[in-house]
């Protein structure tokens, strides 16, 4: 069985074909996904296609954020909203976190103090709640390293992870799985291809990031965009790149999300459906 560690289910891209790609991916035998939100206003939707589509996909969880593309939509007082809405979702067993957080220093037209004023508060969420992270991390590792540091945060995953190894390290040691997906599937992804190889197994988690991210033969065969399902051949690709079995590669990531996601790993242990085998 597979795992599907950053999807955004609730993304328009999907708005009109959402059962389909839900039945692409339990097809595939996708049996775990997660969810981040990317805004205050949307977790109520994101909680409820969690609910909707459970039956489908027996492990499909979400986490509550707002993602740093969004903080300059976003206001002050959609920090008390998020809290509120973490705080209903604490008896939700298919909530496992928060996210999307983090910082963007790539995209131009950001505020930086926004975006850094935000972060900094949902970390605090965070370790109010004490729940993991999913964090988004683009040329800011070194300013997300030290917010990290400063606090007492339980872990998480630092998703579609693209910094050096001694980064990567940081993160590591800090408690947080590192994301890869469709970005290693590029030949010419030489950096990402060298971490997916070299870093030890127990600290990787795949994802397909869908609708973004596009693995390398999307184009190539005329699909407009990313999907749960593709996770299956993303891994594929993965393992073949490190050199190890599908299987082995599936089992050590379903393992290494569980961890840095105990509600996760509370939800899927209750249900007699999940086998590790795949
Ligand atoms: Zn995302």
């Amino acid at each position: 069985m597979w795992i599907d560690t950053h999807c955004h289910l609730d993304a328009p891209e999907f708005s009109n074909s959402l059962p389909n790609i839900i039945s692409a991916a339990k097809e595939k035998n996708v049996q775990a996904i997660l969810l981040p939100a990317v805004k205050a206003a949307d977790c109520q939707h994101v909680r409820e296609l969690a609910s909707q589509y459970g039956h489908a996909i027996p492990g499909l969880v979400y986490t509550l954020g707002i993602h740093p593309l969004y903080t300059n939509q976003a206001h002050e007082e959609d920090i008390a909203l998020l809290e509120e809405q973490i705080t209903q979702s604490l008896s939700d067993p298919r909530f496992v976190g928060i996210g999307e957080i983090g910082l963007d220093y790539f995209v131009e037209g950001l505020d930086p103090h926004k975006q850094e004023y935000f972060f900094h508060a949902q970390l605090d969420l965070a370790q109010h709640f004490n729940l993991p992270v999913i964090l988004h991390v683009r040329r800011s590792q070194d300013a997300i390293l030290k917010a990290l540091r400063r606090r007492k945060i339980f872990g998480g995953i630092a998703h579609a992870f693209n910094g050096s190894f001694q980064q990567a390290e940081q993160f590591i040691e800090l408690g947080f799985k590192l994301g890869f997906g469709g970005a290693a599937t590029y030949e010419r992804a030489l950096q990402i291809r060298r971490l997916l190889v070299e870093l030890p197994i127990d600290c990787i988690v795949t994802e397909t990031d869908s609708p973004d991210i596009p693995p390398a033969w999307l184009k190539q065969e005329g699909i407009a965009f990313n999907e749960p399902a593709f996770v299956v051949r993303i891994v594929k690709e993965l393992a073949a790149i490190r050199g190890i079995s599908d299987s082995e590669f599936a089992s050590a990531v379903w393992c290494n999300a569980m961890q840095v996601l105990p509600r996760w790993s509370a939800l899927c242990a209750g249900n007699p459906n999940f086998t590790l085998a795949s």
